[in-house]
């Protein structure tokens, strides 16, 4: 039987130099005992999978909305693709796969409903008292409205954990006496789950955008990155059904973009003689990267999604239906805080309204929040 000590021992032996080890941890703010069996960023992992957040990813928006229909990608859905495509890079590179897989699992919690118009509704809103982003928003919900623990707010999780969902933010390392705080770059297990998310996303998008028939195979033709492999699918699997052909596409496209960023970040990570995990923080020159080839060859793909899916005009309707219904509801509960539940109502005093509503806003799943609208603005609804 192992126990944790033993697994800790194990990291130290079959990880990189420069992997992030759970018996080095920055640990937790509250500090707590760690678990026998489980090791630091497992135990990260299970309190991300437990939590309320989590489940409601299954009814928030990717890019569908989710009465649109079964099968599109929902946050969770992508959230599962990035952490799986995230563990594959991190176990190939030697970095410590629990680390990447708790970061991936919560680096999307803190999304408001309706995907990225939900967004931008949130930070217009919030424009006044400091705006409104998402990522910021998944350390509020694991530092502050998760409630599960007697003793803290939030999941206590380890630094690591926290210090790789500060996307867009600046990042310090755990404070030391001696030295002054210097801006530092993520960990690697928290850039590796950068781009597995953008992988996922470019991907899984033409995927539903073909679904949904907003994008055509023969427009994607147009895009190199999807003729060279549709073209090699092709010969290999010519008189199989359209469906397939292009489903094996975006598979064997999913897999050229890790294996290029495995072999690319592998190369840049020999070169850059790395013995320890601070010496990731402190590189001078970015680490995790596509090739320059594939680099242009995704930048092509992600133009062609942003022109032909996300303006489609059937995503605009429904980015602006969710504009409408996240402004109202701001402005109904700005107007009048008290129909909000009292655990939210309470917090006013503290942290001031625009902050709670924004926080009540921004938890609730596309579903909730449509029957909220309804309930608020619908005289015929009862409350
Ligand atoms: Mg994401």
């Amino acid at each position: 039987m192992l126990g944790r000590e033993d697994l800790e021992r194990r990291e130290e032996e079959m990880l990189a130099p420069y992997a992030v080890k759970s018996a080095h941890t920055g640990g937790r703010k509250y500090p707590e005992d760690e678990a026998p069996f489980r090791l630091a960023f497992q135990r990260d992992r299970d309190r991300i999978v437990h939590s309320t957040a989590f489940r409601r990813l299954e009814y928030k928006t990717q890019v569908f909305v989710n009465h649109e229909g079964d099968h599109f990608r929902t946050r969770l859905t992508h959230t599962l693709e990035v952490a799986q495509i995230a563990r594959t890079i991190a176990r190939s590179l030697r970095l410590n796969e629990d680390l990447t897989e708790a970061i991936a699992l919560a680096h999307d919690l803190g999304h408001p409903p309706f995907g990225h118009a939900g967004e931008r509704a949130m930070n217009e809103m919030m424009q006044p008292y400091g705006g409104f982003e998402h990522n910021q928003q998944s350390l509020r919900v694991i530092e502050v409205l998760e409630e599960r623990f007697p003793e803290f707010p939030g999941l206590n999780l380890t630094w690591e954990t926290r210090d790789g969902l500060k996307k867009h933010q600046p990042r310090f390392l755990p404070s030391n006496t001696h030295s002054p705080a210097i801006e530092v770059a993520p960990s690697l297990e928290a850039q590796i789950t950068d781009y597995a998310d953008e992988i996922a996303y470019n991907n899984h998008d033409i995927d539903d955008g073909l679904t949904s028939q907003m994008i055509e195979i023969d427009s994607l033709r147009e895009v190199p990155l999807w003729e060279e492999h549709f073209l090699a699918i092709q010969c290999r699997f010519g008189q199989a059904p359209r469906k397939i052909q292009w489903r094996q596409t975006v598979r064997a496209i999913i897999n050229s973009l890790v294996t290029d960023l495995c072999m690319e970040t592998f190369r840049r990570l020999e070169s850059a003689c790395l013995t320890k995990p601070e010496d990731v923080r402190h590189a001078r020159q970015p680490l995790v990267r596509f090739s320059q080839v594939m680099e242009q060859k995704n930048g092509e793909l992600k133009l062609f999604l942003l022109e032909h899916l996300y303006r489609h005009y059937r995503v605009i309707r429904m980015a602006e239906k969710a504009r409408r219904i996240i402004h109202d509801l701001f402005k109904a509960y700005a107007e009048s805080p008290r129909q909000m539940p009292p655990s939210f109502a309470i917090r006013i005093a503290a942290e001031g309204m625009p902050r709670v509503v924004c926080d009540y806003v921004a938890g609730m799943t596309d579903r909730f929040a449509l029957e909220e609208h309804r309930k608020l603005f619908d005289p015929h609804a009862r409350v």
